[in-house]
């Protein structure tokens, strides 16, 4: 990682510099959290054209419309054309940005922030840490090498972002170094159960009851996985609209569904349109779900990673099977 160069291309930003930052389609609480806090940052160094913006539906999913900084975000098709800089949040390739992808190219320079093992450094400058938490561990330090003071609006974007990537706190990258992070945070006066309130533990009746509707036609398939098991279920357009719900409300239920004691891989198929389906995928360590994913067009980390499958729901979830035994770690 290239801290002084990356250093530089934000110092070598005007007042005036335009700057653009982006983040990856469907933006979760570390692409939305690294993101507008790094923007307020800029902000705060005097930084006076940011705009911030992601691919795709340019609705916030419901549990990150508290956050602070949500001011800086426009339509992707209303953001800066060619800007000075454009800094990448989150994103493991190129195809996670987009219709925002020709900015790498149209901007003066990139710079990319970011965590994913598989992310080939699509920037000028690639500030990627494989061993960081989340995106938002990268966008602290950089804010402290520019040195911004980060204060409670900023905190929150961040805390959101670790929390959300850590599982709260419970996944493996959960480092002495991401408690420390996480005290900073908090020392600036932000309040935790509130935020966790607002991100983990809210959602409208009728995704409940969908969440009831989908885990209760999910499959166990014990002698997948060279007998380590497979969980799965799926989630279809119609049972959204039935439920009148938003498609990020199917964002947790890969959390209800990883708990199944009796497998290491859990998966959440979700429609997207007709023939098409965003796959979630979860292991427990017997499984590099991230060698699955990639083997079928999508990327991750090793025990979460993801993809976009077509066809049938029977046909998505062939084709998982199908990978399985190939990607079992040792
Ligand atoms: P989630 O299941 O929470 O959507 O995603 C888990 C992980 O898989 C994230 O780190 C995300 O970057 C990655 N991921 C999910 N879907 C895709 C996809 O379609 N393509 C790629 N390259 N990565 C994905
Ligand atoms: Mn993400
Ligand atoms: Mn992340």
């Amino acid at each position: 990682a290239d801290w002084a160069a990356a250093e530089a291309l934000v110092r070598a930003l005007p007042p005036t510099g335009r700057t653009l930052l982006i983040c990856h389609v469907n933006p979760d609480g570390d692409a939305l959290g690294s993101m507008l806090g790094f923007g307020l940052g800029l902000r705060q160094l005097g930084v006076r054209d940011v705009q911030a913006t992601f691919p795709g539906p340019p609705e916030v999913p419901e549990p990150f419309r508290g956050l602070p900084g949500l001011d800086l975000l426009v339509p992707a098709d209303a953001a800066e054309p060619a800007p000075d800089l454009v800094i990448c949040f989150d994103a493991a390739s190129v195809s996670r940005l987009g219709d925002l992808a020709g900015r790498l190219s149209t901007a003066g320079a990139a710079l990319v922030l970011d965590h994913h093992a598989s992310n080939p450094g699509f920037g000028t400058v690639n500030l990627v840490d494989p061993g960081a938490a989340a995106t938002s561990v990268v966008a602290e330090q950089l804010l402290a090498r520019l040195g911004v003071v980060v204060d409670s609006a900023i905190a929150e974007c961040l805390y959101v972002a670790l929390t959300t990537d850590t599982g709260s706190f419970r996944f493996e990258a959960t480092t002495p170094a991401v408690h420390q992070m996480a005290a900073r945070l908090l020392a600036t006066g932000i309040s935790p159960g509130d935020i966790s309130r607002r991100v983990f533990d809210t959602r409208p009746f009728g995704a409940v009851r969908l969440f009831g509707e989908v885990l209760g036609r999910a499959r166990l398939e014990s002698s997948a996985a060279g007998g380590r098991g497979l969980v799965w279920t799926f989630a279809t357009l119609d049972d959204l609209a039935r439920h009148d719900q938003r498609p990020y409300v199917l964002e947790a239920l890969i959390d209800s569904v990883r708990c199944t004691a009796e497998a290491d891989v859990s998966c959440v198929v979700k429609q997207t349109r007709p023939a098409e389906w965003a796959v979630s995928m979860r292991s427990k360590g017997a499984v590099d779900v991230s060698r699955v994913a990639v083997a079928l067009g999508g990327g991750g980390h090793t025990f979460a990673a993801g993809f976009t499958g077509r066809g049938s729901v029977e046909q998505v979830v062939d084709s998982i099977r199908g990978q399985l035994d190939a990607a079992l770690i040792g």
